[in-house]
């Protein structure tokens, strides 16, 4: 496993640990099924959409006839809600994946950098992380504007087409944030796919610990977040686990 970016002189102050030895990372995280336990943008459409649009669109997108984007559209506008209805429904439905804030706290004391990148929406993640208490993590998304006459989405500017997947890929926000600092990744998706290669470490679960494994790729699996933290002290301790 390649770790590197070690603390530079003068960072490590108030550190319980020698900072010489100490790989500051960026830890980048995604939000849907990652910090929540559901998908939010799942419950929103089987809650006030209409699901089977995706469905109907998916051997186009397959085909390339129609972007994956362009697929999200046409499913959002089936959508007839108020910001609030979304906002009650993810309050009540989505759920926060254990260890989620206690673990933000521990890397941020010992001077990572964490920050949220996720292809949901920025409305969903403000709330959610402002009622965790952690309402100034920074994030990259997408917005969405909701209503009852069926919702627009508003796709963040992510530069040019991926080189690598050929989309508006994480990618983008990643190589903006990280500051030539090591990268621990979380994710769960598809959408973690791609941005995976740009990463140091990577944890995965759900459908991206599968697809990893299928590809012969190095990853650590976790399903909360007390064994990220694990794992990470151990890097930090120089001990590769
Ligand atoms: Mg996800
Ligand atoms: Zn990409």
């Amino acid at each position: 496993m390649c770790v590197s970016g070690m603390l530079v002189g003068g960072q490590g102050a108030g550190l319980w640990y020698d900072p010489a030895s100490v790989r500051r990372f960026l830890i980048a995280i995604d939000f849907d099924g990652t910090i929540t336990q559901h998908d939010t943008l799942h419950l929103i459409v089987d809650r006030f959409g209409d699901r089977s649009v995706w469905d109907r669109l998916t051997p186009d997108v397959i085909a390339g006839r129609v972007s994956v984007e362009e697929a999200m559209q046409a499913e959002f506008a089936t959508v007839r809600a108020t910001p609030d209805q979304v906002l009650n429904l993810v309050r009540a439905r989505a759920g926060v994946r254990d260890g989620f804030v206690d673990f933000v706290a521990w890397a941020r004391d010992v001077g990572h950098d964490v920050r949220v990148l996720s292809n949901g929406f920025r409305l969903v993640i403000a709330d959610t992380l402002e009622r965790l208490g952690v309402g100034d993590l920074p994030f990259d998304s997408h917005d969405a504007e909701f209503s009852v006459a069926g919702t627009r989405l508003i796709w963040t500017e992510r530069g040019e087409r991926c080189a690598l997947c050929d989309r508006p890929c994480k990618r983008f926000d990643l190589a903006a944030a990280r500051a030539g600092l090591a990268v621990a990744y979380l994710g769960d998706g598809v959408s973690d796919r791609c941005v995976c290669g740009a990463a140091d470490v990577v944890f995965a679960r759900a459908e991206l610990a599968d697809w990893l494994r299928a590809e012969h790729r190095d990853f650590v699996p976790f399903e909360e977040f007390g064994q990220v933290r694990a794992h990470l002290e151990q890097l930090a301790q120089g001990r590769h686990a």
